[in-house]
């Protein structure tokens, strides 16, 4: 009977844990450790984060689903890795104290750590920022945002800032939703007049989004994703600063500096800005005691795995093999990692230093439905190694498609949102000679109507898919 561990319970773990569960689950002992007892459906929580969705709705608990699975369930927080002896050091939830999951195979798929500290004065807690990035940090975000509403329905003006909180930051796209929410609550309540709203970002330029931008072609145009982005906020009256790294936060200011080397500064009333995602920062240890940490992630804490790592970005960009196609830690193949918790070979999007040293580059970002196609495969190539001793599944990032719709009001009516298709993820120049390196024909944007109803459906799809209730395996992660 071979062990498998899984820590963290998101896109990745939870379809991972599913295909797990279905193909072993009765005969192997599949465990998945979380930090908490439920599963969090991230994209709604940017509704949450402006009152238009109850935070109930995006979460389920995940030991009836693992009950049905044949799944063991441990809460609780996996702090080190004993890589030879083959064990998950985990801190558990209920007071119990540490706990060893032994494992013969272990997923990593621990999502990002939010690194506020990062960035002085950044995030709710001990800073002066608000975030969406967890499900009680947009429960508190709508709070502070219904108090700033509350001013200006007193009369007073208000300013809004939204963007990243730091250089490397990634995750523009959930940013860029809550933004265009705002805007669509502020006009909904009459108020729309009363704000003035700014996006300030990281990204080389409008519409990067950590993956160097899209071009598509639209009738013998070719349009870009700067151009879509600058034409939604033109429309909806909002400002932008692009090319700037917040170096830190005050009370009503925050502080940055632009691609020149040129420091500035932004004020605000009310500001939601991601911070920099880092990895799970797990300790390794070997047989010996030895800590292995830097052979087994990179500095961020990101787990290594089957890339190729050290080429500079110009080689990179020119190097789509570059990119893990089975995610698997090239030490101990026992190991693999999948979501944001991998570490990638480099950014996407061309990096930038500026004169003062400061890399200011938006990180590539591993969205949902690219963690819950790499938990499908590392999860298919475990059932492959148990069953079969071979892996017989992979798929790079510069193989695969990615679709993204960034809703810009909730309303089944008035809403509206942009759907963006994007393939391959990582531009693959070898087999797409364009300038972009991606297929013209399936990249797309759009948007409209249909977009908001399609955001509505894939919140209930994915939340019915991920609780593994019947036809789960027909909805494409
Ligand atoms: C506000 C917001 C909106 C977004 N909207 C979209 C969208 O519309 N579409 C899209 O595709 N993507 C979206 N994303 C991105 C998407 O949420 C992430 O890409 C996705 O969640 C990553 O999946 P993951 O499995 O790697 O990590 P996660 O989903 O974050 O899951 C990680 C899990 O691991 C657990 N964990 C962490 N550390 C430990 C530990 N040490 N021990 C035990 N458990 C641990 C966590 O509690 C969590 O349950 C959004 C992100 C945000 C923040």
């Amino acid at each position: 009977m071979a062990k498998v561990v899984v820590i963290g319970a998101g896109f990745a773990g939870q379809t991972a844990a599913l295909y797990l569960g279905s193909a072993l689950g009765k005969q192997h002992d599949i465990t998945v450790i979380n930090k908490y007892d439920v599963f969090g459906y991230t994209p709604s929580w940017v509704w949450v984060g402006v009152g238009q969705m109850n935070p109930e709705k995006t979460t389920f608990k995940l030991k009836p689903v693992y009950d049905k699975f044949h799944i063991n369930f441990l809460q609780g927080t996996a702090t080190a890795i004993y890589t030879d002896d083959q064990y998950v050091l985990v801190e558990r939830s209920d007071g119990g104290g540490e706990e060893k999951a032994a494992y013969d195979y272990l997923l990593i798929a621990t999502g990002a750590k939010l690194n506020f500290a990062g960035t002085p004065g950044l995030g709710p807690r001990d800073g002066y920022t608000s975030s969406i990035c967890s499900l009680p940090h947009a429960i508190d975000t709508r709070d502070r945002l219904f108090e700033t509403i509350a001013r200006m329905e007193k009369g007073e003006r208000q300013k809004i800032v939204v963007g990243t909180g730091h250089p490397d930051a990634t995750c523009q796209g959930a940013a860029f939703e809550y933004i265009t929410n705002i805007h669509k609550l502020l006009e909904k309540r009459g108020l729309r007049d009363k704000a003035d709203l700014l996006w300030l970002s990281n990204e080389r330029a409008l519409g990067d989004f950590g993956v160097r931008g899209l071009h598509i072609k639209k009738k013998g145009q070719v349009m870009t994703s700067d151009n879509f982005i600058r034409s939604v906020f033109d429309l909806y009256d909002i400002d932008w600063q692009v090319q700037k790294g917040v170096r830190e936060v005050e009370p009503g200011k925050i502080y940055w500096e632009d691609y020149e080397g040129a420091e500035g500064e932004t004020d605000f009333d009310f500001t939601m800005l991601i911070p920099q995602f880092l990895g799970p920062g797990f300790t390794y240890y070997d047989k010996d005691g030895n800590d292995i940490t830097s052979k087994m992630a990179n500095k961020g804490g990101f787990v290594l795995v089957d890339a190729i790592y050290g080429l500079d970005w110009d080689t990179l960009a020119e190097t789509p093999e570059a990119w893990p196609a089975v995610y698997q830690n090239r030490t101990y193949k026992n190991i693999f990692a999948a979501g944001i918790a991998f570490a990638p070979p480099g950014s996407i999007s061309r990096p930038h230093v500026n004169p003062n040293g400061l890399s200011i580059t938006a990180a590539p970002p591993r969205t949902g439905m690219i963690s819950g196609i790499i938990g499908r495969i590392t999860a298919l190539n475990i059932i492959d190694l148990i069953k079969r001793g071979r892996m017989t599944h992979a798929e790079r990032m510069s193989e695969m498609a990615a679709a993204c719709i960034a809703s810009m009001g909730d309303s089944l009516w008035d809403g509206s949102a942009a759907t963006i298709v994007i393939y391959p993820v990582v531009p693959d120049p070898r087999t797409y000679p364009n300038e972009q390196g991606r297929d013209m024909f399936v990249t797309d944007m759009e948007m409209g109507l249909a977009g908001a109803w399609m955001k509505r459906m894939i919140h209930s799809t994915f939340m019915h898919k991920l609780q593994g209730r019947i036809g789960w395996k027909f909805v494409p992660e």
